[in-house]
């Protein structure tokens, strides 16, 4: 449903001096504590623990479903399911408890669920001799990235920011010896773009103390199901109406007395009037057209840039079971494949349906990254190095924006500092990944430092 910025400016005129009754042409109304928009995984953990401590939420989401980059396929032919989106959970408390209340159950992973990769450069199609090195830095990087902090879970540097994390992180690992450890925060690291040439600061938010201290100790967990979407259909279930499904705020005004949200929803205008505002969707000025952001707003999220994270599921016949490809290239630093590229093809548990991964540093359409994952896989056939038949997609998503970040100058410059000074200014607080890191637990642990602040 579209409106213009008129019918928009005469609803909320209109609803302020009207009685509150949702009515023919008139917007529904809706009085809660907090409104939260979007409904992925920040939005909907917080709209569920901000129950828990006796507030009123809304949440407002764009889409059909709770859930964001948690996304799950369903084949029809076989019943099976492949997490597309979000798959790996640090065995956390925070996540067991998120999972448990819902009764979604949890099972860990062991790690190399079986299977044999070979290297592949997806530009040539050829094979490429690589054997990634055992990790034997890990614990040295643990042991060295602990004193920055846990700037994965809420990104607060140490002021000024230390050189060292505003430096590339090729600088970073070189200089520690840490080489041996570049793969693996390669492979988990995906959607980051140019792990290298990135300021380390971005690196160690990604491949940080949680993710790190759960490879050396701890652990994984996913759901039992391999659904992991099935957490937003019961949370889903357990906010009710407190969820706004295919919504859109047209327009967020945010005053001393309130805030007022203006909602596009199937069922007509709706109109939130919350004490306080909840943002969880990626805070780019373009996304967030319809809210009032000041100058200083404006500016602070002016200055993100962002990546493109893709995935899918594809049919392909003719490789050996059990059989997946990583992209990798013969001549550049630890063989990592340049982006944007395909970072791999990886066999599911449904035979014949494999998952495929496609980043890019900067965002690229859809009708580009399709193409480029069907001829990555079609250039392996046309090279001899597998008789693979790509025979369509299955399932397709685009993540864009993805891992959201500023140039070195401004990190030097506190931009992580005035970024964190927003929460709470404006009656408005914000989560997601660009204020934690696109891992869901750093995210819950996050928001647990912050939902205190937003339920007072
Ligand atoms: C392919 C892929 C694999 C990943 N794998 C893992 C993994 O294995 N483990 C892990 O921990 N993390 C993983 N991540 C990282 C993931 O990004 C985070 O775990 C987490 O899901 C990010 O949550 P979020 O709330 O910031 O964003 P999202 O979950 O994307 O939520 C944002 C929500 O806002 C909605 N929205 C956007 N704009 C609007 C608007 N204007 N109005 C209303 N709603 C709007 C979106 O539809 C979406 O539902 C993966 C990400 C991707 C893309």
């Amino acid at each position: 449903m579209g409106l213009t910025r008129k019918q928009v400016l005469t609803m909320m005129g209109a609803a302020a001096a009207a009685p509150l009754a949702a009515g023919a042409g008139k917007p529904r109304v809706i009085r809660r504590d907090v409104c939260v928009l979007g409904g992925g995984s920040a939005g909907t953990y917080a709209a569920v623990r901000l129950g828990d401590l006796g507030r009123g939420v809304v949440v407002v989401e764009a889409r059909d479903r709770l859930g964001g980059h948690t996304e799950t396929f369903h084949d029809p032919a076989t019943g099976g399911t492949i997490d597309i989106g979000v798959v790996v959970l640090e065995d956390e408390p925070v996540v067991r408890d998120h999972f448990g209340r819902f009764g979604v159950d949890l099972v860990r992973l062991a790690g190399g669920e079986g299977g044999t990769t070979a290297y592949v450069d997806f530009r040539t199609g050829r094979p490429v001799d690589y054997t990634p090195p055992a990790p034997v830095a890990l614990p040295s990087y643990y042991q060295q990235i602990l004193p920055y902090g846990p700037i994965d879970t809420v990104v607060d540097l140490p002021d000024p920011v230390p050189a060292e994390l505003v430096a590339p992180f090729a600088r970073f690992v070189a200089e520690r010896d840490l080489g041996s450890i570049v793969p693996l925060a390669f492979a988990y690291g995906q959607g980051i773009g140019d792990l290298l040439g990135l300021p380390a600061l971005y690196a160690l938010n990604l491949f940080g103390q949680g993710v790190v201290g759960k490879l050396l100790g701890g652990g994984y967990v996913t759901s039992a199901a391999r659904d992991n979407s099935l957490l937003y259909e019961r949370a889903a279930e357990h906010l009710g109406d407190d969820v706004l499904l295919n919504t859109r705020a047209v327009r967020v005004e945010r005053t001393r007395s309130g805030v007022r949200v203006l909602g596009s929803s199937p069922d007509g205008p709706v109109l939130i009037e919350a004490g306080k505002l909840l943002v969880t969707v990626p805070p780019l000025v373009r996304n967030l057209a319809a809210v009032d952001l000041d100058a200083t707003e404006r500016s602070i999220f002016g200055t993100f840039t962002a990546g493109g994270y893709y995935t899918g599921v594809v049919r392909l016949s003719g490789l050996p079971a059990g059989v997946g490809l990583d992209n990798a290239a013969a001549e550049t630093p630890f063989h990592l494949p340049p982006l944007p590229g395909l970072y791999m093809v990886a066999p599911s548990a449904v035979p014949g349906l494999y998952n495929v991964k496609y980043g890019s540093p900067s965002p690229l359409p859809d009708a580009v990254v399709r193409r480029e994952i069907r001829a990555g896989i079609e250039r392996v056939a046309a090279a001899g190095t597998y008789p693979v038949r790509f025979e369509g997609f299955a399932t397709y998503a685009g993540h864009v924006p993805f891992e959201l970040r500023v140039g070195p100058r401004d990190i030097a410059g506190g931009f992580y500092r005035r970024l964190n000074a927003l929460q709470g200014r404006n009656r408005t607080y914000w989560s997601g990944a660009a204020w934690h890191s696109h891992n869901s637990a750093r995210i819950w642990l996050g928001l647990e430092r912050l939902l205190p602040a937003i339920a007072a």
